[in-house]
């Protein structure tokens, strides 16, 4: 069995992304060809918003985002404390103060009331002056946008939606992505919208901060390629990713995002009661780039994942260590040991099930019953 089977998807995909493939290379259009233009087009209005900026990769995006809205040394920038570590690498490579927020259980995403804390913290110390927050999409679920925004517009900090694993959800209608004053997203290949290598994107409704980003992304360019008015990096985009996003974007569409609910849906059906199942609140809709399970603790969850391993079945510790404990974060602690509490338990108690929208019914109800049989 297969954590993301991408093997599967690529069979019943292989004739429009060989032709796609093919059609590139005949092109000779390898950096920013038509494709990469009609993607960001697509996406855009699939999202819901004006811009949509394609680059070199997820972590690129949420560093783009960070030189458009000029976040730099002096800033705090709010991160969950719950998160792949990208989230929070990009705030100290651009020179900012990472400060790690809690998540709530049900969720896994960023504690609005937490948030406020942080930031009244911040401000009561004094040494840096609180500017963004990066809130995380985990597992394909949209945080709480609503509560974050109120945080966010009584301290006057802008907000930048981590979409990478959250692309194709949506809270109360309006799709991910399109929540922050900027968003981001990756097209890592195991992400609910995959590309064959690196790929990510950011969006926003601002042609102030677009025409930034679309700089940024080549160097810094202003009215010309050879005309370096800001320093920048090179993160583009492939013609090649672009075109089998390209196929891979109207699959999504068409089936892919509501057979991963369906199979996160039985999933649900056969767990519950069993383990503690992820919740979808009302008005949300996820696009389940994870499907999460929780159990009572480190051992129980140890416990299974040898059981699952020993019957053939890949199972993912997403993510075993705390922002805060993260070796690279040290020098911005010391931390107290009940910073985060929620992520710090939720580090020994979940476990990520196989899930894709190539999954059978046969592979959920095998996985099931070895949790079953364990869990209880
Ligand atoms: C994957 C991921 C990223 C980084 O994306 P890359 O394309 O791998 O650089 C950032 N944030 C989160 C939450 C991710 O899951």
């Amino acid at each position: 069995m297969q954590f993301r089977d991408l093997k599967k998807q690529y069979e019943v995909l292989k004739k429009d992304i060989d032709q796609a493939m093919i059609d590139v290379a005949a092109s000779s259009a390898y950096i920013m060809g038509k494709p990469v233009k009609e993607l960001e087009a697509a996406l855009a209005e699939y999202v819901g918003v004006k811009h949509c900026v394609s680059c070199g990769n997820g972590t690129d995006a949420l560093t783009i985002a960070l030189k458009v809205l000029g976040v730099g040394a002096g800033d705090a920038v709010f991160v969950p404390d719950f998160t792949f570590f990208a989230s929070a690498e990009v705030i100290s490579l651009e020179g900012a103060h990472p400060v790690f927020v809690d998540v709530e259980e049900e969720s896994f995403n960023i504690c609005a009331a937490d948030l406020e804390a942080k930031v009244q913290q911040t401000i009561a110390q004094g040494q840096y002056t609180p500017k963004a927050v990066i809130a995380v999409d985990l597992f394909g679920l949209p945080a709480n946008y609503p509560a974050v925004k109120k945080v966010a517009e009584r301290y006057g900090l802008k907000i930048i939606e981590d979409g990478a694993q959250g692309f194709g959800g949506t809270l109360n209608g309006k799709r991910a992505c399109g929540f922050g004053d900027i968003g981001t997203t990756s097209f890592f290949p195991a992400k609910p919208l995959g590309c064959y290598g690196d790929g990510g994107a950011i969006f926003t409704d601002s042609d102030e901060y677009a025409a930034l980003a679309d700089s940024f992304r080549v160097h810094g360019k202003g009215s010309f390629k050879y005309d370096n008015v800001r320093i920048g990096v090179n993160s583009r985009l492939d013609t090649l990713q672009a075109a089998i996003l390209q196929v891979k974007f109207r699959a999504f569409c068409d089936y892919e995002l509501d057979a991963v609910n369906k199979a996160a849906a039985m999933y649900t059906e056969r767990l519950s009661g069993v383990v503690d199942t992820p919740v979808v609140p009302k008005g949300y809709y996820s696009s389940w780039a994870q499907y999460t399970i929780k159990l009572k603790d480190k051992e129980s969850r140890d416990a299974l994942q040898s059981a699952l391993k020993e019957a053939g079945i890949p199972s993912m510790v997403y993510y075993p260590t705390p922002m805060h404990k993260q070796t690279a974060h040290a020098p911005y602690g010391p931390y107290a040991d009940d910073l985060c509490p929620v992520a710090t338990s939720l580090c020994n108690r979940v476990l990520s099930l196989p899930i894709h929208p190539y999954i059978t019914e046969e592979d959920v109800e095998m996985v099931c019953s070895i949790v079953s049989k364990v869990a209880l």
